[in-house]
């Protein structure tokens, strides 16, 4: 893999990864665009606790690519997008329109493939690899960033979701602040240890492996299940059998074998809901351990959690009087059904 930074006409760092190592990316960014003004703010919810970044900017966008004019292809035909080089294998760079900036965070954009009417489904494992290392560059080196707290990557796929862009992209947020979910999460593991002595994502992962009705599929490094009590109507976590707190920590082994599990578990979704259907919308979530000081952070379990929004055929789950109200998820679709489905359409 070789990684070759670079900047865009207003400042921005773009980053190529590519799996050759002669590979050279010297194309320069001719846009004359502005310079970025950003200015998120973290503002703090008093009665929740939680925080909301407010992202004014993002409604008075300097920069609008025509409709038809995709800013995630390369640049080609003297059609100038966000990357510069004619084509590429996977490209990063600073979201233009950032919900967090500065002193609030970094947004990235990750650009799976040049190839705009690919998914991530239809990567090969090496092109699926190499976004494995993109990931996992960007988290160590985010990770480096003053303030920066924690990294989440994860990809939007599908107008369902809000995306808007058909490209295939994901993105990374650097979080100045450890997240609410990674917050409750690691209040579960501190009360667990105290109880047990052991280890909750370990006893977690152990139980599902051991009644074995909720698991999707296993590999040698990885498991796949249904988790007990899913969320949403489907909803696999994707876990490395040897536990490690983030992407930096994955050992050789689970990397070589992340693509072809990762790749089998989004054509599965494609599956779910039968021949002639449209591609499956999802959400894809890295979850990793907080940086900085934490006293649980060293128990924190890296894994991955996939969910669609959809339920049925043609039907979505929509989050409603009592998941928006009171945070409270009625799911229709039994984890066990769910586990049974995606094992059922499994590649031959
Ligand atoms: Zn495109």
């Amino acid at each position: 893999m070789k990684k070759t930074s670079t900047r865009l006409a207003d400042g921005r760092e773009l980053l190529y990864y590519d799996s050759r190592d002669d590979a050279v990316r010297d194309a320069v960014d001719p846009r004359p665009l502005d310079p970025v003004a950003t200015t998120s703010q973290i503002r703090c919810d008093p009665l929740l606790g939680d925080r909301v970044a407010v992202a004014s900017h993002r409604q008075a966008r300097t920069y609008h690519p025509p409709a038809d004019e995709c800013p995630l292809c390369p640049s080609r035909d003297g059609r100038h997008s966000e990357i510069p080089a004619a084509s590429y294998d996977v490209a990063v760079f600073e979201n233009r329109f950032p919900s967090l900036a500065g002193d609030a965070g970094r947004c990235e954009v990750v650009c799976f493939t040049s190839d705009h009417d690919a998914s991530f489904a239809d990567l090969t494992e090496e092109q699926a690899g190499l976004v494995l290392e993109a990931w996992t560059d960007r988290t160590a080196e985010l990770a480096g960033l003053p303030g920066v707290r924690q990294v989440f990557c994860f990809e939007n796929r599908g107008a369902e979701i809000g995306v808007t862009l058909g490209h295939p992209h994901g993105q990374i947020y650097a979080y100045p602040f450890v997240t609410p979910r990674t917050d409750l999460m690691l209040r579960s593991v501190a009360a667990h240890l105290a109880r047990t002595g052991r280890n909750l994502f370990d006893d977690v992962v152990a139980r599902e492996r051991a009644e074995g009705a909720r698991v999707v599929l296993e590999g040698e490094h990885w498991v796949a299940f249904v988790p007990y009590a899913a969320h949403w109507p489907y909803e696999v976590h994707l876990y490395p059998k040897r536990r490690v707190r983030d992407l930096r920590e994955l050992g050789d082994a689970a990397r070589t074998e992340f693509p072809q599990v990762y790749l089998e578990l989004l054509r599965r979704f494609d599956r779910i809901f039968g021949p002639g259907e449209p591609p499956t919308p999802y959400i894809s979530a890295w979850h990793q351990a907080p940086f900085g000081p934490s006293d649980f952070a060293p128990e924190f379990a890296l894994h991955l959690e996939l969910f669609t929004v959809r339920r049925t055929s043609g039907k979505l789950k929509f989050l409603a009087g009592s998941e928006s109200g009171m945070n409270v998820f009625i799911n229709d679709v039994p984890p066990e059904t769910a586990a049974a489905r995606l094992r059922e359409v499994a590649s031959e």
